[in-house]
Order: C-alpha cells, then sequence, then structure tokens
C-alpha cells in the first residue's frame, strides 16, 4: 500500500476508521455515500425486505431448544436459525443487502474474496439471481483445498480467480480484490463479507445483518415476555456476531457474549494495529506480522475482528471468551443427537460456551445462540476428525 490516510469517521473508540491508499480512498467515500442515501430509503428498504423474505426465507424461527435444555439443566436455550436461510448462513443476508446497494450504483460487475468459500458461494447466488458479472478471489492454496466450493462458485456462474501471490491464502486474496477495485470501481462493486475492512464496511455490514437480532428481540418477547440473559454468538470478522448483537447493545441487563476459537483468540488476546486498512484488536507474531491461525472452522480463521466488537470488547459492554476445537466438535454432536441440528463448526463454537453457560445459571434465565449455519458443509471434515480418534 502507497500512502496513509487516515479518516475520523467510521471509528468505534479508537477502532475501525481507514488507513488506505488515496485512490481507495476516493472509491470508499463514494461508497459511504451511497449507503447513506439508500439505507434509509423506504423503497431500498421495502426492495431488501422483499428478498430477505422471498429468497432468503426470512424470518427464520428462534427455536427454543428444549431437549438441550433439559439435557444440561439450568438456563432454558433458544437457538436463532440463521441455518435455515437459502444456502445455509447469515452470510447470504449481506450479501443481498450489498448487491441491492450495488443494483443502486448501476453496476453490473461484483468482485470479492474469499477464503474457505462459504462468502464466495453466498455472493455467487446474489450475483446469479440478480444477473451481475461475479468474479471471486481466491488464494490459489485455499481454491485447492476446496476445490467443491470452487465448482459451487462455477455453477452458480461466477469467475474464481486462484490468487498465486504471497502465501495463496485470504489475505492475498483481500489484496488482490482492492487492487481491482481501485483500477476497475467505476464499473465495480466489491462485495465485502464480514464487519471488517475500512469504513463504510464494519457499519453497512453490521446494518444488513442486524436483522438476526431484530427478529430475536421481536420473537424472544413473543415467546418468553422478557429478554434474554444472554445473547452469545461465535466471532470470526464478526458479522453475524454484530448482528445478533446490535439490537441489544443498548440494553444494558442483556450480556452479550462473543465465542472466538482458542486457536485464533484476537479479541481475547489481541492488540491494537491496523490490519486491512483499518484498526482492530488483533494477533501480532514478534515481528508485529499478522500471525497466522488455526482453527477447525475455517470461517473464524481470521487473525483481525471487526473493530466494534474491539470497541465492544474494551469498553467492557460485551465479553469474549474462547472454545477450543475439540469442545466445538463435541458441541456438534451434542446438538445434532438432542434437536435433530447440524450447526456449522462456526456455530458449534457458540453452542459449546451456551452448554458451559446454562449449566451455572438457573432455568429462569434465557440464552440465545446464534446458529450462524449449518453443519452440512462439515460433516465430511468431522467424519475424517472422528475417524482419526
Ligand atoms: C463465515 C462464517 C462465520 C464467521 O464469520 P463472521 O463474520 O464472524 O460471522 C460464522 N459462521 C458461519 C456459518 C460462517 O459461514
Amino acid at each position: 500500500m502507497t500512502s496513509l490516510s487516515t479518516d475520523k469517521k467510521g471509528y468505534f473508540g479508537e477502532f475501525g476508521g481507514s488507513f488506505i491508499p488515496e485512490d481507495l480512498q476516493v472509491v470508499m467515500d463514494q461508497l459511504e455515500e451511497q449507503f447513506l442515501r439508500y439505507k434509509d430509503d423506504p423503497e431500498f428498504q421495502e426492495e431488501f425486505k422483499f428478498y430477505l423474505k422471498q429468497y432468503i426465507g426470512r424470518e427464520n424461527p428462534l427455536t427454543y431448544a428444549e431437549n438441550l435444555t433439559r439435557k444440561i439443566g439450568g438456563a432454558k436455550i433458544y437457538l436463532k436459525r440463521e441455518d435455515l436461510n437459502h444456502t445455509g448462513a447469515h452470510k447470504i443476508n449481506n450479501a443481498i443487502g450489498q448487491i441491492l446497494l450495488a443494483k443502486r450504483m448501476g453496476v453490473k460487475r461484483i468482485i470479492a474474496e474469499t477464503g474457505a468459500g462459504q462468502h464466495g458461494v453466498a455472493t455467487a447466488t446474489a450475483c446469479a439471481m440478480f444477473d451481475m458479472e461475479c468474479i471471486i478471489y481466491m488464494g490459489k492454496l485455499d481454491t485447492e483445498r476446496q476445490a467443491l466450493n470452487v465448482f459451487r462458485m462455477e455453477l452458480l456462474g461466477a469467475k474464481v480467480v486462484p490468487v498465486e501471490k504471497g502465501q495463496g491464502r485470504l489475505k492475498d486474496a483481500v489484496d488482490e480484490a482492492l487492487g481491482d477495485l481501485v483500477q476497475n470501481y467505476k464499473n465495480t462493486f466489491y462485495l465485502l463479507g464480514s464487519a471488517v475492512g475500512p469504513h463504510p464496511y464494519p457499519t453497512m455490514v453490521k446494518h444488513f445483518q442486524s436483522i438476526i437480532s431484530e427478529e430475536s428481540k421481536r420473537q424472544i418477547l413473543e415467546q418468553e415476555g422478557k429478554l434474554p440473559t444472554a445473547v452469545i454468538a461465535c466471532a470470526g470478522g464478526g458479522s453475524n456476531a454484530i448482528g445478533a448483537f446490535a439490537h441489544y447493545i443498548d440494553e444494558k441487563d442483556v450480556r452479550l457474549i462473543g465465542v472466538e476459537p482458542k486457536e485464533a483468540p484476537t479479541l481475547t488476546e489481541g492488540v491494537p494495529a491496523v490490519i486491512h486498512g483499518f484498526k482492530c484488536l488483533t494477533l501480532l507474531d514478534e515481528k508485529g506480522e499478522p500471525q497466522p491461525t488455526y482453527s477447525i472452522a475455517a470461517g473464524l480463521d481470521y487473525p483481525g475482528v471487526g473493530p466494534e466488537h474491539s470497541h465492544l470488547k474494551v469498553s467492557g459492554r460485551a465479553e469474549y471468551v474462547t472454545a477450543t476445537g475439540q469442545e466445538a466438535l463435541e458441541a456438534f454432536q451434542t446438538l445434532s443427537k438432542t434437536e435433530g441440528i447440524i450447526p456449522a463448526l462456526e456455530s458449534s463454537h457458540a453452542v459449546a460456551h451456551a452448554i458451559k453457560l446454562a449449566k451455572e445459571l438457573t432455568k429462569d434465565d434465557i440464552l440465545i445462540v446464534n446458529l450462524s449455519g449449518r453443519g452440512d458443509k462439515d460433516v465430511e471434515q468431522v467424519f475424517h476428525m472422528l475417524k482419526k480418534n
């Protein structure tokens, strides 16, 4: 990155902002202007609502996990069923929101980065639906490890570009996508997959994902007549968690708990630093470089985290804890057996913590676990892990 320009907008405490080259800043300013113009526009909101309902299948249920609750003893556990969305996770909420914005901006070419492929698939899906050209940048190493997801994106009409630069991982794919954006910004929209990146992305992604807590708050009041004791969500970049927290942030009696993999504890052990154009808590090695992480859940494998989570942590409004891969693997099986719901390995981290916490609470307490996605994509991986043991 050439020059460094900072912008006072888009800060959450000391985190967030925009640390990007001048030419990219021009594109971000324009994106912010368009986002602010449309987000409160009634016609835009109607259109978003229409696709949430008719395409994604919202609203999805808030399911009382009665068997799990009985097995664990203690707090009542509810599951917010993002796993029932079209394509099987929360990512589609954001993909549809951003693509509708791109449409309003008159853009026909969508680019995105993807690591394991989940965001690439959500983007390719939305592009097929809205007849947009779709280019997905993916590290070469990742394309080899996730060949089936590459094929899935291609089936949906996307062009997957393997990035050979660097280590052929997610970071390199992000750099390549940003380079493309700077060159082609006049006809191109960069559809970012999590609540990270330079302003306005963290704010925009939160806006589109906050439908999760808008629904869950209404649902828990209908079903229980009171707010939950805690809302629990897994945090990779932090988009499902910020969406699950959004409408409870001002409800000071509701605990907000983000669960990270023990193997990538960005919020629990990270320090403030700038990565990928924004400031957040992040894991650095001795040389001050982002630390390579490894989680059994590909979607949680990121050395940084959204700036708003960094602020919620430092300000004490939210708590962040870890669950190990082994605990997630056990929760994956427990939820499958007790409720007939196979959770994504990412979501299994949140389930694992809910199981721990429920035991410490009473039957008057309510936990809402955001089930960010379904585990079908992980079944083969779990099969190999369990066979090995
Ligand atoms: C991508 C993904 C995550 C992690 O991303 P966030 O931005 O932290 O939500 C979590 N769960 C599932 C099912 C995912 O696909």
